[in-house]
């Protein structure tokens, strides 16, 4: 799914796909020197694809994380930094998996998964089942 589609899709009516500069260039540098293991050599572009600049309720507008792998990396760029302009609620379990390097089971696990994991329907995030890890 495009940038476009995926938005639409979490619900936001104003959006611009495009994002500052300068706040592009301030997370892909705080993550390349912070404590994230692996971090893949494309983060500019991960940022970049899974981002968007939302100004629902906001004049200002505010970073708008499209996936929770992005939003775990945003959510350490705000850690680091001291920023808040996050408006979502952030999974803990995924920002602690993204900082050991992206080991561990994953936040919607797997559609095959019989234990209730969220890609099968349920409500369980990081299903530690045999499918899902
Ligand atoms: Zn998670
Ligand atoms: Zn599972």
């Amino acid at each position: 799914m495009t940038k476009d589609e995926l938005a639409k899709k979490a619900g936001l009516t104003t959006y611009d796909c495009a994002l500052p500069q300068t706040w592009l260039n301030g997370v892909v540098d705080t993550l390349k020197h912070g404590c994230v293991s692996n971090l893949p050599e494309n983060i500019y572009g991960v940022i970049l694809s899974g981002v968007v600049w939302c100004y629902d309720g906001s004049l200002m507008g505010y970073p708008y994380a499209l996936t929770n792998h992005v939003l775990g990396y945003l959510k350490i760029y705000e850690e680091t930094t001291g920023v808040k302009e996050l408006q979502q609620e952030v999974c803990m379990a995924c920002v602690r998996i993204i900082k050991e390097g992206g080991f561990g089971p994953t936040h919607n696990g797997s559609k095959n998964c019989e234990s209730g994991s969220i890609a099968s329907g349920g409500d369980i995030a990081h299903c530690t089942c045999d499918v899902c890890f």
